[in-house]
């Protein structure tokens, strides 16, 4: 029977633990690419992905592997994405799977994302191997760190694999672990079709490349497929999996992963969570668990020159094809002209967006200070979703502002406990719980609010604890709190780009600091520029960048021709990240500058 033979696992880690180099081994163990093709992190596709060293989108490979009983198994390695802003993609792609690789680094132990991790793959019921890697360090503990497996996690790791990713030790034990104890995969091959989407990819020649999992029936070339949720049908031209280059096969049956090809033009048709199902034999009822994900943070992208804001809508079109999870819809801003709102599933999707556009799209862009969706609730009884502080109503119509609250946990050595403490309390948390993992090492939890967590708390974190901290966190709802718009003015005029929303107690403490740092980032101009913050009506604070005494090319008058010309190719690239507003010209970390004060 063919689904005795099949393993569908994943590896799940903390980021940096080593997850992305174990795939690497086990895809050259199993044969699956020649030496020549062996490239570090072959599951990593994008290059900015090897360059941060994180795995964004997830992919799936079917690896061919005989087994020390004597049988050639199937083992399907699903990828899963690292880092908190991808929850949702994790979750999905471990529904696709019957058993995780849990891989904790043996000198770090267990982290914030290790534990999120593993609570997911409880949640679907995965057999979890534990894998303790990075043995080969001269700092690893791998009995201290078993141990922590059990205490921690409540795993038995009696069987843990001791392991280096790295010097390619305990790669085949982990491979026949997942033989034994991953549990083949169960559906019923005769029944209707039902494929779980775990990803979808956009490519130019065949349009959307969907990811999938068999759960029950059979997926062939020729049928006709209906999205259960979003009610599309499309002819299917190719059925394949990935070895890890693309395989063409007649058809793929309950328990097996794969991909599908139906010349489909948009991923948003395709959404991750959905099933297919066969249109002239629909299934019932759909897989459980499909879920609409909603962004979490937004910020404007404004192109640099205003000429390329076709070039930037689309880029965003093109993005969007890869990335449902992306949205935009355009914006105008006095300060910086037409642009675009975006959301984001949080800050590093952010980044990775903005990254993408200027790199490979070559749009330099003016990007805002992210904001959350705030819940106005206004005296006239209407509610209003804000996500663009600009948009905030006079004070006077406002009842009351909700935003969004986020529980976090924190991981940290004890010695660091009041050093956490003291960050959460900054960042207006409300202490919940403290939990002793071990003798030197404590879990707090508490409720942040999320635009908080958005101002730099990742950085502030790991910066005072010398790296020590990790942190996990999940939305739990609106709160109401005392917010106040802050408007900024650049000589007498508000700049719509630079207004954020912020307590009230910490209103005039933000207001003094972001105007020193903004008379520290803007250039002297020929003219004296005040810098003024502004709650409603009401200054609160002010500061002055004086005006440029010289002409810097006074001092090359007549002199060397080359020098000058330097010096204005210089005043060029630097003005690259200039925006003109009014007569004033302001550089791109200007519109970021209200993140990294306090
Ligand atoms: P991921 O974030 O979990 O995908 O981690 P990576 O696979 O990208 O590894 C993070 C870092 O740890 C990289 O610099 C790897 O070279 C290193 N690394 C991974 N496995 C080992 C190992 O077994 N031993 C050592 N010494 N380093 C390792
Ligand atoms: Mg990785």
């Amino acid at each position: 029977e063919r689904q005795a033979i099949i393993r569908n696992f994943s590896i799940i880690a903390h980021i940096d633990h080593g997850k992305s180099t174990l795939a690497d081994r086990i895809l050259e163990k199993t044969g699956a690419l020649s030496e020549r093709e062996m490239q570090d992190q072959f599951l990593d596709k994008m290059d900015l992905e090897r360059e941060r060293g994180i795995t964004i989108k997830l992919q799936s490979v079917r690896l061919p592997y005989k087994a020390k009983d004597g049988k050639e198994y199937i083992l399907n390695l699903i990828d899963t994405p690292g880092h908190v802003d991808f929850t949702y993609e994790v979750s999905r792609s471990l529904q696709a799977c019957e058993g995780a690789l849990l891989v904790v680094d043996a000198s770090q132990g267990v982290e914030a994302q290790t534990l999120a991790n593993v609570y997911l793959a409880l949640e679907n019921d995965l057999e979890i191997i534990p894998v303790i890697n990075k043995i080969d360090l001269p700092s690893a503990d791998p009995e201290r760190v078993k141990k922590e497996v059990e205490d921690v996690i409540g795993l038995d790791a009696s069987d843990a694999v001791l392991a280096s990713a790295k010097a390619g030790i305990g790669i085949e034990e982990i491979l026949e672990q997942v033989v034994e104890k991953v549990p083949a995969p169960e559906g019923d091959p005769d029944a209707p079709l039902r494929a779980l989407i775990f990803d979808s990819v956009y490519d130019p020649y065949k349009g959307v490349i969907i990811y999938m999992r068999v759960v029950d029936g059979t997926i062939k070339k020729g049928m006709r497929m209906r999205m259960m949720a979003t009610e599309k049908e499309y002819d299917i031209t190719e059925v394949g999996a990935f070895a890890p280059h693309p395989v063409i096969m007649n058809e793929l049956s309950a328990g097996e992963v794969g991909f599908v090809v139906a010349n489909i033009k948009n991923v948003r048709d395709t959404r991750v969570g959905d099933t297919i199902t066969d249109a002239n034999n629909p299934a019932d009822e759909p897989l459980p668990g499909y879920r609409r994900i909603n962004p979490m943070v937004f910020c404007g992208l404004y192109p640099v020159e205003s000429s390329a804001y076709d070039d930037l809508r689309e880029a965003l079109e093109k993005l969007e094809l890869n990335d449902a999870s992306l949205t935009y819809e355009p914006e105008t801003s006095t300060a910086l002209g037409f642009g675009f709102r975006c959301g984001f599933l949080g800050l590093l999707h952010m980044e990775i967006i903005q990254e993408r556009i200027e790199r490979e799209f070559g749009i330099p862009l003016i990007t805002t200070a992210p904001s959350v969706v705030y819940k106005v609730y206004q005296t006239d009884g209407k509610v209003l979703e804000i996500e663009n502080p600009t948009l905030m109503p006079e004070m006077q119509k406002i009842d009351r502002v909700e935003e969004p609250y986020v529980k976090a946990s924190i991981m940290v050595p004890n010695d660091y406990v009041g050093t956490v403490m003291e960050i959460c309390q900054n960042k207006r948390g409300n202490y919940l719980d403290m939990n002793y993992l071990d003798t030197n090492r404590v879990t707090l939890t508490y409720e942040l609010p999320l635009a908080e967590i958005v101002y730099d708390f990742f950085d502030q974190l790991k910066s005072s604890t010398k790296g020590y901290a990790s942190f996990d966190y999940e939305l739990i709802g609106y709160k109401a709190s005392n917010l106040v718009k802050m408007d900024i003015l650049l000589n007498g005029e508000v700049v719509d780009a630079l207004s954020f929303i912020v307590h009230r107690d910490r209103a005039y403490q933000r207001g003094r600091a972001l105007t020193e740092k903004l008379r520290k980032l803007i250039p002297r101009q020929m003219f004296e520029v005040p810098i003024q913050a502004a709650i409603g009506n009401k200054v609160i604070a002010r500061e002055t960048i004086s005006a440029m005494r010289k002409n810097v090319l006074a001092k090359c008058y007549g002199g060397d021709i080359s020098r000058k010309r330097k010096l204005l190719e210089k005043q060029k690239e630097g003005k690259k990240r200039m925006k003109a507003v009014g007569s004033v010209e302001v550089p791109q970390e200007a519109f970021m500058a209200v993140l990294k004060i306090d």
